[in-house]
């Protein structure tokens, strides 16, 4: 905890002001992050989830790659299930870590043939353990080879991941910048940023992309933050900072988790608002898997259930909720 980075920035700034209650105007979009369940319970409460969430229309929700590859086989199944049983855009999240490049291509080539068209490729992060990143010998190094190399494969629509407050193994802000336009270069049609807190933060780093030529959708990734310890212990590590006003919005809260939600839902509803405010249409929320506080911001911000026509039936999001 003594190592997370803090700022004393001011307050968000919301750039139009509108009435707090209001929603956003019409346009908003927004996907979902997912990660693979370990267990039946897990699994249970994922699908249920994911169908209260599907009901949001999001444009994509996206299943991560556990750390060094550990849960290939989970993650494959995940977005597969989601490909057969829902009328949902599933992205597969893939990594260099710990593969062949033959062996990488062979799962997107699977991927392709179960239908699955949206990759976010990354390089990835050691597995637990490992001090550093090292590639495998005969592997892809980094994210944009991969990328690369699924256009190789197929015509993947591809993600990539951003860092407003600049990669932790990055040389420089202006090299990690040079990355990602080597990543859209090579065949990536969207980014989606680490999470933040300060949106001006986002606004800086939006700014400095478009002065780079990179014109391709940089979509910020909101994490609804209900425990604020462990947060702040990983911004450290992936090198978000946390400002101060945010220490002080969760002091006293250790012992009280409903009142820590509905502090999240606040800032992330705030943070969503300001960002709209600056032009910013699209917001891809890490879920955690769970439903309720995602499901409460979008529906402040005006994303709600789609009230599907009789005709429209096969827009329905299928899930099976056990
Ligand atoms: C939206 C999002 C989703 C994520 N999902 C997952 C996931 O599912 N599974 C997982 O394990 N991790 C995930 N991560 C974490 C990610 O894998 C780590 O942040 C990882 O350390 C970097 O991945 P990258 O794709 O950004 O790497 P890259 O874009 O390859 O960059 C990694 C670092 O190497 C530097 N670099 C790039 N090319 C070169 C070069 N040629 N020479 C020297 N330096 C270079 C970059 O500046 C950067 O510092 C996710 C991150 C985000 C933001």
């Amino acid at each position: 905890m003594s190592n997370s980075r803090t700022s004393s920035r001011a307050p968000l700034r919301i750039g139009k002001r509108l009435p707090v209650t209001a929603p956003l105007a019409g346009g908003v979009q927004v996907s979902f992050e997912f990660f693979p369940p370990k267990n039946e319970e897990m699994e249970r409460s994922l699908w249920a989830a994911i169908g209260r969430l599907a009901t949001l229309d999001p444009s994509y929700v996206s299943v991560t790659y556990g750390a060094g590859g550990t849960t290939r086989e989970r993650t494959h199944a995940t977005v597969v299930r989601l490909r057969r049983e829902t009328t949902l855009e599933p992205a597969a999240h893939l990594t260099c870590v710990g593969a062949t490049r033959d062996e990488i291509d062979a799962i997107a080539r699977r991927y392709w043939d179960a239908g699955v068209r949206h990759i976010v490729a990354l390089r990835g992060d050691p597995p637990e353990g490992a001090a550093r990143y090292l590639p495998h010998p005969g592997g892809y190094a980094f994210a944009a080879d991969l990328v690369a190399g699924l256009r190789r494969v197929a015509p993947f629509d591809i993600s990539v991941a951003a860092y407003p407050e600049t990669h932790p193994e990055a040389l420089s802000a202006e090299a990690d910048l040079d990355n990602l336009k080597r990543k859209v270069d090579a065949g990536a049609s969207r980014a989606i940023t680490q999470f933040f807190f300060d949106v001006e933060v986002y606004l800086r780093f939006r700014d400095r992309v478009i002065a780079a030529g990179i014109t391709q959708p940089i979509i910020p990734g909101i994490l609804p933050v209900t425990n604020f310890a462990t947060v702040r212990r990983f911004s450290a590590m992936c090198g978000a900072s946390v400002p101060a006003w945010m220490a002080d919005l969760f002091d006293g809260l250790d012992d009280d988790p409903e009142t820590r939600r509905l502090v999240a839902a606040a800032v992330a509803v705030e943070q969503c608002r300001a960002l709209h405010g600056h032009g910013v249409e699209h917001f891809h929320f890490y879920t955690l898997n769970r439903a309720d506080l995602t499901f409460a911001i979008c529906h402040v911000l005006g994303v709600r259930p789609k009230r599907l026509a009789a005709t429209d039936t096969a827009r329905q999001p299928a899930v099976a909720c056990p």
